[in-house]
């Protein structure tokens, strides 16, 4: 009797956080049901996917390859400026979401480890933060939605071999040259934890953003590992412009 009232006191206590709190999609602003965490069913059913990891020289590809020799890329979700798909990267950039961030990235995970292209990637190395962008913000969306693709494909996470070494402006609000510049230097590798991992044989590396625009973050962190000796795939959520 005492166990059946706590479970119904337990479900009014989750009635009245629902009351209080309701839980809505991120992407159409509908109330999620019981089961749904972060998108509803439907907005995740109609998540606008790429198909990127089954085309060797698709869109993401191509955009990158103009800026460094990339040896496969690819995006989960198409995002234009009127998309409410783009709800998704603000959640997990600036609202918090770090389970979000996971998950989207295990979703991705799960495209590439069924992938050809993909299938040299021995680590994934998400893009770092700046020290103390990453104390502001509490976390770096780059390396939760990394470590859900780690997961998925079972690879291991590297954090420790790409450093970013000078605090840039936000890329969002920059646009072409004025992008490539803002982060052109900003990043280097740890010679001593490139020596470890090459010894261990680990020469190629998946890198992981939350966005591809223009390339040129990407392209910032491609350079200085690649000077290092490896060879660089990557993948990001979104796919802006398509
Ligand atoms: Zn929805």
């Amino acid at each position: 009797m005492c166990g059946s009232f706590l479970s119904s006191l337990h479900e009014s206590f989750l009635g009245l956080r629902e009351l209080f709190f309701p839980r809505r999609c991120v992407v159409c602003g509908r109330f999620l049901s019981a089961g749904e965490t972060d998108i509803c069913e439907s907005c995740l059913e109609e998540l606008p996917l790429t198909y990127q990891w089954d085309i060797v020289q698709n869109a993401a590809f191509e955009r990158l390859a103009r800026r460094f020799e990339v040896e496969a890329a690819a995006s989960l979700f198409f995002f234009g400026s009127e998309s409410d798909y783009r709800k998704i990267i603000y959640g997990i950039k600036y609202g918090g979401r770090r389970k979000l961030a996971r998950r989207m990235g295990r979703l991705l995970g799960l495209k590439l480890a069924g992938s050809r292209e993909f299938r040299r990637c021995q680590a994934v190395v998400p893009v770092p933060l700046h020290p103390l962008r990453r104390w502001k913000r509490g976390y770096n969306q780059a390396e939760e939605i990394a470590r859900g693709i780690a997961d998925a494909m079972g690879l291991p996470l590297e954090t420790r071999l790409l450093r970013r070494h000078r605090y840039t402006r936000t890329q969002t609000r920059l646009r072409g040259e004025a992008k490539t510049k803002n982060v052109q230097g900003a990043f280097r590798t740890d010679p001593q934890r490139a020596a470890l991992l090459q010894a261990d044989s680990i020469r190629y590396l998946l890198l992981i953003d939350d966005v591809l625009t223009t390339g040129s973050t990407l392209a910032a962190c491609a350079d200085p590992l690649r000077d290092a000796g490896f060879h660089i795939s990557a993948a990001t959520l979104g796919f802006a412009g398509g």
